[in-house]
């Protein structure tokens, strides 16, 4: 497998510090040579190859942007780089870290108790133990505020019942970050694998992001302790914190899927020749397509960026997040679908990634906010006037 040279129009490198260089060139390696050659029969297969946990619990991609409890304390940009460089691979492996570290690992941070700190973040950290998030509902998709799943008080006890669907690795997961209704409001738990009254059962017939497991997870008179509680996980916009954590990482890992769409159409085209002896790369049209891919990677290298120094400076607002992931997973599926064009018939192939990519980025524009929910958010930013309802 050639090594992948990197997509940098505008010496966007230069603005990486040396040690930022190095935290990427570290995922680059581990892609190029664990993860991007299982993906193809992982995909077609359905699978998550979980070979690759350990590895990526060892260089510290799990909660990488996390302090203490065993976590690689990285800033928010060289997470960024890690989640670029592992969604060329494929959406389903950035899915698993985001799950993992923003969606279980950050709750646990943020709004758990020391205990529950101590006991969980290291063996999520190192990937002894998986979690998974359960926010969405059948009913409840982009308007969670509408669940459904209660929890109600009972002694030293809460029951739990209900039905959370779409729910990455929720039958892999040892710990599930759920989010119910309580007579306090919406409040989120921890609830443990094999609890009596907690099941999960997968989601078949994919057509996307095939090597993520998605299941649903039931709860029938699920009793919980009083200490599964995240105590500071109050309110919607708890879960909504969380997400924003996950939209970030979403907002550089679709680079990745572009960056590889965009490669894979420049070697191709440049080697294919059509109409005499000229390749392919050699036609105007074909170069406007190119001219595009990469114009819309630099632009949204530049936006991610930018929001990553906003995040490491304590500035970030949500509504800068909607704008990084609404956008760059849109131009990101515009490259799929052009580079997929661009490779002819041999697009459509599973010897090329860009089909894999182009489906698994049809799930990515839709999760954590879909591309309409989120342009909502911006369009309330800038006029004061919420138009969801
Ligand atoms: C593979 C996969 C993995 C997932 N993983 C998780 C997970 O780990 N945890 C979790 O909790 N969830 C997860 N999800 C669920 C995901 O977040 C939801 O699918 C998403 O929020 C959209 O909800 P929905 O599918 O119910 O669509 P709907 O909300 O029914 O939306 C359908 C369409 O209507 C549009 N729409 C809805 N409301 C409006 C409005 N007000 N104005 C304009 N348009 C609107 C949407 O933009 C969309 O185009 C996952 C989904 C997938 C596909």
């Amino acid at each position: 497998m050639p090594r992948f040279p990197g997509v940098d129009y505008l010496q966007f490198d230069s603005l990486l510090s040396e040690q930022e260089l190095l935290v990427r060139q570290t995922a680059r390696q581990f892609v190029d040579e664990q993860a991007q050659p299982l993906f193809k029969d992982a995909f077609n297969n359905g699978t998550f190859p979980k070979q690759l946990i350990p590895q990526m619990g060892e260089l510290g991609f799990f909660g990488a942007n996390l302090e203490g409890y065993g976590c690689a304390g990285m800033s928010n940009l060289e997470y960024g780089l890690i989640m670029q460089e592992v969604e060329r691979a494929d959406s389903g492996l950035r899915s698993f870290i985001s799950v993992q570290g923003a969606l279980v690992m950050y709750p646990i941070h943020a709004f758990g108790t020391e205990e529950q700190k101590q006991r969980w973040l290291p063996k999520l950290q190192s990937g002894q133990a998986l979690g998974c998030f359960g926010l969405t509902e059948p009913d409840f998709g982009s308007n969670p505020s509408g669940m459904l799943t209660k929890a109600v008080p009972d002694g030293d006890h809460w029951i739990l019942n209900g039905e959370k669907t779409w729910i990455t690795n929720g039958s892999l997961a040892d710990i599930a970050v759920v989010w119910a209704r309580t007579p306090d409001g919406i409040r989120g738990f921890l609830v443990e694998k094999g609890t009596p009254g907690f099941s999960a059962s997968d989601l078949h017939g994919k057509l996307s992001m095939r090597a993520s497991v998605t299941s649903s997870l039931h709860f029938s008179d699920c009793r919980i302790p009083c200490c599964s509680l995240l105590p500071e996980a109050k309110g919607l916009k708890a879960a909504l914190a969380c997400l924003s954590q996950a939209r970030f990482g979403i907002g550089w890992g679709v680079l990745g899927a572009a960056m590889d769409c965009y490669e894979t159409a420049r070697t191709y085209t440049l080697a294919r020749k059509q109409f005499g002896d000229k390749p392919l790369a050699g036609h105007q049209l074909v170069q406007e397509k190119l001219a595009w891919m990469i114009t819309e990677i630099t632009k949204g290298q530049l936006l991610a960026f930018h929001v990553a120094k906003l995040k490491d400076a304590g500035k970030v607002e949500a509504a800068h997040i909607s704008m990084l992931k609404r956008n760059n997973v849109a131009i990101a599926l515009e490259c799929a679908r052009l580079s997929r064009d661009l490779l002819g018939a041999n697009g459509i192939m599973d010897d090329y990634p860009v089909m894999r990519h182009l489906c698994n980025l049809e799930t990515v524009k839709t999760y954590e906010g879909t591309d309409h929910i989120h342009a909502l958010v911006i369009g309330e930013r800038v006029t004061g006037i919420p138009a969801y309802r």
